[in-house]
């Protein structure tokens, strides 16, 4: 019997985040210890965004440094995890059967929504890890229904990690430093987004970019929410894990679903 993983959403910041002392890394220091660990990781990536679902297959991804003008010690960063071939065919599998359209991609390597906070999470590097794209132009609904498929997982010992951004305007996040004080239309959507979380609101979470207060302005892209939206369909009471912001600008809100 495996244990029942529970869905995790984070907000992965800055890639800096990983070198930067912080009271959001030591939460993610943390959290691979309370979570347990797990068999396999599906990691939802905001930094993945494709038409329809794809699924990395690799073997052993290549760590992708899909950022600029960040430090140079950032760029030399790895992370050595294996790929399962055999969990990315069971996660298509999960999606045709839910009749969502989905397929392998045998090159992808680990992008940064997937290590950055991997690497705070799970250091060893020992647990195979399987990437699924978003895709933005379906909509919210589309997501919510991945994690619908996806939720059997979780009783296979499978960790559901999205990895997002709870606010993400990059127009404001440049130019702040690390501990400045959120900015009010940040520090709004994000009560706005723990209280629809907490007290379970799917109707609302769903409607998000109609129903949260500054919406457009917190997310002018979508792609850095859907990730949530994903561990929110794998279902169960949601609950907050960490919150707190860097840079003013960035929430970084943590949720789980149990
Ligand atoms: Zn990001």
């Amino acid at each position: 019997m495996s244990a029942r993983f529970p869905a995790v959403f984070v907000s992965h910041g800055s890639p800096s985040m990983v070198l930067e002392q912080c009271p959001t890394r030591d939460f993610l220091l943390g959290l691979g210890r309370d979570l347990g660990r797990p068999k396999g990781i599906v990691a939802v990536t905001a930094h993945w965004n494709t038409a329809t679902a794809r699924v990395s297959g690799h073997l052993q991804p290549p760590t992708i440094h899909d950022f600029g003008g960040f430090a140079e010690e950032l760029y030399q960063l790895g992370y050595p995890a294996p790929g399962d071939p055999v969990l990315a065919k069971r996660v298509l599998s999960l999606l045709h059967a839910s009749g969502i359209e989905g397929e392998r991609d045998l090159s992808r390597g680990f992008d940064h929504g997937t290590w950055a906070p991997l690497m705070l999470i799970y250091p060893d590097a020992d647990i195979p890890v399987v990437q699924l794209s978003v895709q933005p132009q379906l909509g919210a609904r589309h997501h919510l229904a991945l994690g619908e498929a996806l939720r059997p997982l979780r009783d296979e010992g499978v960790l559901i990690l999205a990895s997002g951004s709870a606010t993400h305007n990059l127009r404001d996040f440049f130019g702040r430093a690390l501990d400045d004080e959120p900015l009010p239309y940040a520090k709004e959507f994000a009560s706005w987004l723990r209280e629809a979380v907490v007290q379970g609101r799917v109707d609302d979470l769903l409607a998000w970019q109609e129903r949260a207060p500054h919406a457009l302005r917190n997310h002018p892209t979508p792609e850095h929410f859907l990730p949530l939206l994903v561990a929110l369909g794998t279902g169960g009471p949601g609950s907050m894990l960490h919150d707190g912001f860097t840079y003013g600008a960035l929430s970084m809100a943590a949720f789980r679903w149990d």
